[in-house]
């Protein structure tokens, strides 16, 4: 290992889905997979889920669905983050489901000709402003999509939304929400098989959004969705470990083979620290290829090549991707997500 490396514990995310399939109760579980499952490796994580017996899988684009079912996966995928470049007959055609947020993309899906009629899933803005029909023009949206699905140009399967996860009550008036718009949509003739609102947050915290599936993702990667309690409070184990080796150690300081080109935080607050061979370090100076730390007195001997623990489940004394997400104000989600395509990722069954 010569330069910064990720290492995945699949385990950790088998069992992290199982504890989270629990207080599903019995909703489905649509497994997030966006952007390369959080950092962790779409393909591994994948196959990790199937085997864990989630329901579906959660793409964001549709070009990722169209890959997984290249690769022979065979479940439910959706997608639903679309520009005017998608390939919705592609999409169709290799099953992936579609959320549809807009009117431009009910019709461009209905005229994309797909030799399999396209699957979508209606989205409602329920106050989070990210996408959705909003409220006033939500029959209208409906209907149009009914008229589509009369002329047989699509089949309108599911409602949906997205929380905010601000607060408890603004999640459970989104929610409330959600439920008044499905029976709008139901009395103007929709038929849904599927409700989805709930995302990691609400999986733990708020049954009332659990409806028929909830889309689980940064929870199932081992990182807590809340900023009071970490994962080790919910249970969770963090799935991925980032590791580094020493490039040079002199004068009480050690330079580690890690820098913000890899994805860590550039300016993280004071209080940061890796561990070196087991020493904790407080980080002086992160670069664009090189960290900077500062070694303890009694940690002699150690020289280039010595491992150092960025960040991982903390069973050594490192920080966690939560901590370092504290340290760089942001949350934990991004910490893993951020690591560029430099760093590579090696996995394994602990
Ligand atoms: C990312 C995402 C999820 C998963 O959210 P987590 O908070 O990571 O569990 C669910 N639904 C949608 C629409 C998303 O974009």
């Amino acid at each position: 290992m010569s330069r910064a490396t990720a290492h995945v514990d699949l385990e950790a995310i088998s069992h992290n889905i199982r504890a989270l399939q629990k207080l599903a109760c019995g909703s489905q579980f649509m497994l997030a997979v966006k952007s390369n499952a959080y950092g962790h490796g779409l393909h591994e994580v994948v196959r990790t889920g199937l085997e864990a017996g989630v329901s579906s899988f959660g793409v964001l684009e549709s070009t990722a669905g169209i890959d997984l079912r290249a690769a022979g996966v065979e479940v439910p995928l959706f997608a639903w983050m679309h520009g005017q470049d998608t390939d919705f007959a592609a999409a169709a055609e290799a099953r992936v489901d579609l959320g549809v947020q807009t009117f431009w993309q009910l019709e461009a899906i209905a005229a994309s000709g797909a030799a399999r009629t396209p699957r979508v899933h209606l989205k409602i803005d329920t106050g989070l402003h990210r996408g959705g029909a909003d409220q006033p023009r939500w029959a209208e949206f409906v209907t149009e999509a009914l008229r589509l699905q009369s002329l047989g140009k699509l089949e309108v399967v599911a409602a949906w939304s997205h929380l905010s996860d601000t607060s408890h009550s603004a999640d459970l008036a989104s929610a409330a929400l959600f439920e008044a718009a499905v029976e709008e949509a139901r009395s103007l003739g929709a038929e849904f098989e599927l409700l989805h609102l709930g995302a990691s947050a609400a999986v733990i915290d708020l049954p009332e959004a659990h409806f028929d599936l909830v889309r689980v993702g940064i929870a199932a990667y081992g990182i807590s969705p809340f900023g009071d309690r970490s994962a080790a409070d919910l249970g969770l184990r963090p799935a991925m470990q980032l590791r580094a080796p020493v490039l040079d150690a002199r004068h009480g300081l050690a330079s580690i083979a890690v820098g913000f080109g890899d994805g860590i935080q550039s300016d993280p607050d004071s209080g940061a620290y890796m561990v070196v061979d087991g020493h904790v370090a407080p980080v002086v100076e992160v670069g664009v290829d090189e960290t900077v730390v500062a070694l303890p007195s009694d940690a002699d001997g150690i020289s280039a090549g010595a491992p150092c623990l960025v960040f991982g489940d903390g069973s050594q004394g490192e920080a966690t991707a939560e901590q370092w997400a504290v340290w760089g104000d942001t949350v934990g989600d991004e910490i893993v997500t951020g690591l560029t395509s430099r760093v590579p990722r090696s996995f394994s069954r602990r």
